[in-house]
């Protein structure tokens, strides 16, 4: 500990960590493996970057987040700290750089994703030097599903073995009991300590509202909009057609907004996500593509146009609102139960449910197909990692995979967390609190079941 702090007077310039730091800073520098389920910000970059320069060798911090690699690298080269990153949108000659410097011990801090990870040229290379921690942030990937869910989050594990075993540290933002469990087994962590915080949040007022007809969902957003011009927010959707028609709706009558979804290109994207960052976008029509690693204070509401598929995922999403710890908004429309008289959410979930379905089915095909000990290829890539997430496969280094046809676990996705918040007839912050396994709060107070006249 004396160690790192004399690293982080030296470097960063600051007189001690903060107290949220100190026990995942502890737990990292005791190579222990780690669970910490943190919320974006927070300042929880430093607690892996210090032990990195504490120990010889190099740490991998694997994400899939391209400008959070960027700017991390950026910011500690400033601070003198030798940093690399590998990703697919970098220029050849940068890249043919940053891989020469992993043999020759270059970098302490390789910021890459896991499909950059583990492509040949780099994987060679880091076979040819020690890595002294692997840091997996994100980790939600491994067990969302839909657009983050990312494949080779899945082989994170036999990575680690093949690399001389180094401690994993995994980082992830609210996570249910449940899925806390599943992350522990899909990434093999030996004896991990698990860190958590709370998902309670006092300063975000929880809201549900019903969609008896289609045209409600657009009016009751407008009038929402139309009271809060000056603030900043969110909203969500589950389509990618559905943010662009909605973008475009607004912006005809005047509020300036733009869509986001992972449909567009990534320079798009970065561009939209800067003008937003920057205030002159106030709000987002967005899929939930939109919001990982961003750590803006002053979100003042978020608002889901449809409903989520999954609780894990929603806390995740209305966690961006109120950072800075000022009251702020949280309003999910819902359509009616039955879905006779507005149909959207009913048939979005169908449609979610077969995909989902759909991928299982082909993978279980595929189980019967594949020979029992085989290699990664890259076609295969979903129903390997279904397959992993099932318990019917194992990897047994990061490119063979070993299948086991007996065992059989429940997926790690969560379906139906959903419909117990919406239909829920108490407070909906005890039901968020308990559906994470933390003991009730005695006193809420904001939302629309405790304190019905704040509703807005
Ligand atoms: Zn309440």
């Amino acid at each position: 500990m004396d160690t790192a702090l004399q690293i982080l007077q030296r470097y960063w310039r600051f007189s001690d960590f903060r107290e949220a730091q100190k026990p995942i800073l502890e737990a990292v520098l005791s190579d222990t493996d780690l669970l910490a389920l943190l919320p974006t910000g927070g300042g929880k970059s430093v607690t892996f970057q210090v032990p990195a320069l504490v120990k010889p060798g190099m740490t991998l911090v694997i994400t899939p987040l391209v400008a959070l690699m960027e700017n991390q690298t950026a910011q500690l080269q400033t601070l003198g700290i030798s940093a690399a990153c590998l990703h697919s949108q970098q220029a050849p000659e940068q890249r043919r750089k940053t891989l020469t410097g992993i043999p020759q011990g270059r970098w302490k801090l390789l910021y890459l994703s896991p499909e950059s990870l583990l492509s040949p040229p780099a994987w060679e290379r880091l076979q040819q030097t020690i890595i002294n921690r692997i840091v997996l942030d994100e980790a939600h990937c491994l067990t969302s599903w839909g657009s983050s869910f990312r494949p080779d989050y899945h082989r994170i594990g036999a990575v680690r073995r093949s690399l001389g075993n180094p401690p994993l540290c995994a980082f992830t933002a609210t996570a249910t009991p449940r899925t806390q469990q599943a992350l522990v087994d899909l990434l093999g962590l030996q004896t991990p300590k698990i860190l958590r915080n709370s998902p309670y949040r006092a300063n975000l007022y929880l809201q549900v509202r019903k969609i008896w007809y289609p045209q409600q969902r657009l009016k009751e957003i407008q009038q929402f909009l139309t009271q809060r011009t000056l603030e900043t927010g969110l909203i969500y959707l589950r389509t990618r057609n559905g943010t662009e028609k909605l973008a475009a709706h607004l912006r005809t009558l005047g509020f300036n907004t733009a869509a986001y979804h992972a449909g567009m290109a990534a320079e798009q994207r970065r561009e939209t996500e800067n003008r937003w960052l920057d205030g002159k976008l106030k709000f987002l029509c967005s899929t939930n593509a939109f919001g990982m690693g961003i750590d803006k204070p002053n979100v003042r509401w978020v608002i889901h146009g449809n409903t989520p598929l999954d609780l894990a995922e929603y806390v995740q999403e209305i966690g961006r609102a109120g950072r800075d710890g000022q009251p702020s908004k949280v309003l999910l429309l819902a359509s009616e139960p039955t879905g006779w008289l507005d149909p959207t959410d009913r048939d979005l979930h169908r449609h979610f449910r077969q995909q989902y379905l759909e991928q299982r089915k082909k993978a279980r095909q595929q189980l019967a197909q594949l020979p029992k000990t085989g290699t990664y290829r890259l076609e295969d890539a979903l129903s390997l990692a279904i397959l992993h997430e099932q318990g019917q496969l194992q990897w047994k280094t990061p490119f063979d995979y070993l299948l086991n046809t007996q065992s059989f676990q429940a997926s790690a996705v969560e379906l139906n967390t959903m419909e117990g918040y919406l239909g829920c007839r108490g407070c909906r912050w005890q039901f968020i609190i308990s559906a994470f396994g933390w003991p009730k709060q005695s006193v809420c107070g904001h939302c629309d079941y405790c304190c019905p006249k704040a509703a807005f």
